[in-house]
């Protein structure tokens, strides 16, 4: 947890620092070592929300994108069960930002428990999911949308798969790389992943910063405009046809 209690004041962890834990009230202590981000941990080894993953410098980079009023909010679902939203908009909107695995029900809960949110994907986690991605970016053909995107088909991309089946956005975060499109930005991209069933996926590139925007101001998310099918200069077949037949009428 990047936030811990002190006299009942949201603060981040500083060497020796003691703390009450924001959701369960129970003793937390700064961990400010050399290898993991400072953090608050629980004195017990009881963790109290089952859905924390140990948060990573991709976490902690996305958390602050955001206001820190915004960042680890608390919940208590009607089971008792605590749970810590990474970021909650001001509109109620969580934004989970998952380096780990999840399996397909933890999923589903975190859907219907934070409905609505979106997902926001470390897509360098494993080192084969880059590599499958371009390979199904390469065959994959014009998805035909106002920006320009592809249609990855089912079984082509393996964290494409891996995502698919939620009712949430899903942006891939690959940080800093080169896509087959060689002329899509090498920086500030994510993928934004729409399924449609049986068809696969329409993955569009964005604009990082647009997405970080929308969330935080509402503006639109912004991506690359199609390029609108262009026309061979000079006529087409049947326009020469035309002009021919017209030519000859008038000849004659
Ligand atoms: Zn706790």
């Amino acid at each position: 947890m990047k936030f811990g209690l002190i006299e009942g004041i949201r603060q981040e962890a500083t060497a020796g620092a003691r703390g009450l834990c924001p959701g369960c009230s129970s003793s937390v202590i700064a961990k400010c070592g050399e290898i993991r981000l400072h953090h608050w941990a629980h004195l017990s080894t009881m963790v109290c929300d089952p859905w924390r993953e140990q948060e990573t410098e991709w976490h902690r980079g996305w958390k602050n994108e955001f206001p820190v009023e915004w960042q680890e909010v608390w919940h208590r679902a009607s089971n008792g069960e605590i749970h810590i939203s990474d970021v909650k908009t001001a509109n109620g909107a969580v934004i989970e930002f998952q380096h780990s695995p999840i399996t397909p029900q933890e999923r589903a809960s975190r859907e219907a428990f934070y409905h609505p949110m979106a997902w926001v994907v470390d897509g360098v986690r494993l080192k084969r999911d880059l590599p499958s991605f371009c390979a199904a970016l390469t065959d994959a053909p014009s998805a035909g949308t106002k920006l320009r995107a592809w249609l990855v088909r089912p079984g082509t991309s393996m964290i494409v798969d891996r995502w698919a089946g939620g009712s949430y956005p899903v942006f891939l975060d690959f940080g800093d790389a080169v896509f087959p499109p060689r002329w899509l930005p090498t920086t500030g991209l994510l993928w934004w992943l729409q399924y449609v069933p049986k068809l696969g996926a329409v993955a569009t590139p964005v604009l990082r910063q647009s997405v970080v925007d929308h969330y935080r101001v509402g503006t639109p998310i912004r991506g690359l405009k199609a390029i609108a099918p262009t026309r061979r200069p000079g006529l087409t077949g049947f326009e020469a046809h035309l002009a021919r037949k017209r030519g000859n009428r008038a000849r004659f």
